[in-house]
């Protein structure tokens, strides 16, 4: 499993740094946002360090993506079955802060469109 030594989700899902789990298995952790936007906001990340999207789509196996969001929308709906929002950011200019995959699960309020 490739781990990156400087990145802060590679040392929650090593547990080197604590955080709120709400779900493992090998391949996925999901875990609260420190800093949550919303009632419920999660963080979905795959266990093994890929910087973003673009780069999960390029070198994971289609399955493998696939397993974050239905993991996103199992505890979406559970949090919030009348609705939920997951948001990936990739890039600075998306507002991406932690260059190791994760999709944000919001949830718990009302969404307004389109996002900032
Ligand atoms: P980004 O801006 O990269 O899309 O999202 C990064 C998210 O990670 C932010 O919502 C931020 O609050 C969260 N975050 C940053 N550091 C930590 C941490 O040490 N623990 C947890 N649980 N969340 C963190
Ligand atoms: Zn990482």
């Amino acid at each position: 499993m490739s781990f990156e030594p400087t990145c802060i989700f590679c040392k929650i899902v090593r547990g080197e740094i604590p955080a709120a789990e709400v779900a493992r298995d090998a391949d996925a952790l999901v875990f609260r946002d420190v800093n949550p936007k919303a009632p419920t906001h999660l963080l979905v990340v795959p266990t093994r360090h890929v910087t973003n999207l673009g780069d999960f789509a390029t070198k994971a196996e289609p399955h493998e993506i696939g397993k974050l969001f239905a993991l996103a929308a199992k505890y979406g709906r559970e949090a919030s079955p009348g609705g939920y929002r997951v948001v990936v950011n990739e890039g600075a200019d998306a507002g991406q802060t932690v260059f190791h995959l994760h999709l944000h699960v919001l949830a718990g309020r009302p969404m307004r469109w389109p996002p900032g």
